[in-house]
């Protein structure tokens, strides 16, 4: 295929919305409740302020992390990153709109 034909190809699969479904990435997390701690490292971390610490204990006494606002979870991985204990596990999946 010749250059200016590559290019004339490119322009012509242009991303148009009319045509094309927008996908967006959601996240979801899963907290090993009985392994946390409720340290409360992973709530100061999540930019849009997904997580909180449950009212309930887990069978350790500690007041462990959940998705407070799971719609909002963009799955950037911030919590997962910080937290000293590993008890954090980060899906991301594509949702068409
Ligand atoms: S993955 Fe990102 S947006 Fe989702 S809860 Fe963790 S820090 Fe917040
Ligand atoms: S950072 Fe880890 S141990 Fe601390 S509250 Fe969050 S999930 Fe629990």
């Amino acid at each position: 295929m010749g250059r200016n034909i590559f290019f004339q190809w490119l322009k012509s699969r242009k991303c148009n919305s009319k045509n094309y479904n927008m996908a967006k990435v959601r996240g979801a997390v899963v907290v090993d409740k009985e392994g946390c701690k409720g340290c409360g490292v992973c709530v100061e971390a999540c930019p849009q302020g997904v997580l909180e610490l449950n009212k309930e204990v887990n069978s350790r006494g500690y007041h462990y992390s959940y998705m407070k606002s799971p719609e909002a979870c963009t799955g950037c991985s911030n919590c997962g990153v910080v937290c000293p204990d590993t008890c954090l596990t980060i899906y991301r999946v594509k949702v068409l709109e």
